[in-house]
């Protein structure tokens, strides 16, 4: 992302929800987002997802400028490439666990035996495969989320973003889906996490803090800091 700025206009109000933003994620990259409630974190991971499009700048996902795209394009490319966890699982009730983590798949020219043997090894991956015809009330929230990750995974994206994944979920169960995210990282998985939980942020390899619709804190697992000239004071 280069100098990407996101306004939103109401009646009375124009905010600023992202300024100038300058960000960049590598491939196999672990980045948390946090910051205080209005900072951007949801704005930035919408952008990121190719679910809204900034006011203006510049956004390059794979080599390919994504910043001008109709919402049909938009959306033809966010199914390919990016894979989504919400905070409240999103799944759909009268779908079954299986059912749900083809549906993306369904959107695409792929034959039904790949398809099935995607969403099963997906299933087996967040060790949900016994459950795949139940119906999401059937589970617990843990197991919804972890449903909801194999959901995001079976397209194989380029991206993982989650906005605050354990943010429903009691510390137990955010813990799993926590652990889950680490593990799929290791295998290459690249992912974007935005998280309130600083315990949370910090199973990162990157924590980037926002204010105000800034990145003001930008540190890598070395501990070298990347903006050394921002500062994490006020945040
Ligand atoms: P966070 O996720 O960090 O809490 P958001 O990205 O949701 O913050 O919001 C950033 C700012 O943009 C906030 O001031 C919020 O009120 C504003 N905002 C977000 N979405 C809209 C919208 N659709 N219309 C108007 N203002 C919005
Ligand atoms: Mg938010």
């Amino acid at each position: 992302m280069e100098n990407i700025n996101k306004i939103f206009y109401t009646d009375k109000l124009e905010t600023h929800a992202l300024s100038g933003f300058d960000f960049e994620i590598h491939k196999g990259d672990y980045v948390s987002i946090s910051g205080p409630s209005g900072c951007g974190k949801s704005t930035l991971l919408s952008i990121l997802g190719l679910l809204d499009s900034p006011t203006n700048g510049k956004f390059i996902l794979n080599n390919f400028d994504v910043s001008n795209l109709s919402v049909a394009q938009r959306a033809k490319i966010r199914n390919r490439e990016i894979g989504f966890i919400f905070q409240d699982f999103n799944l759909i009730g009268d779908l079954t666990v299986f059912q749900n983590v083809e549906l993306p798949l369904t959107f695409r020219n792929m034959p039904k035996e790949e398809r099935e043997a995607n969403v099963i090894a997906c299933l087996a991956k967040v060790g949900m495969d016994k459950r795949a015809d139940h119906l999401p009330s059937q589970l617990s929230g843990g197991q919804q989320q972890r449903v909801a990750v194999a959901r995001a995974l079976v397209g194989k994206p380029s991206i993982l973003l989650a906005d605050e994944p354990t943010g429903n979920l009691d510390s137990k169960n955010g813990d799993a889906v926590m652990q889950l995210l680490e593990e799929l990282n290791q295998e290459g998985v690249t992912i974007c996490i935005v998280t309130h939980d600083s315990r949370y942020a910090d199973y990162a390899k990157r924590i980037v803090k926002l204010f105000d619709g800034k990145i003001v804190g930008d540190l890598a697992e070395s501990n070298i800091e990347l903006y050394p000239d921002k500062t994490l004071e006020n945040v």
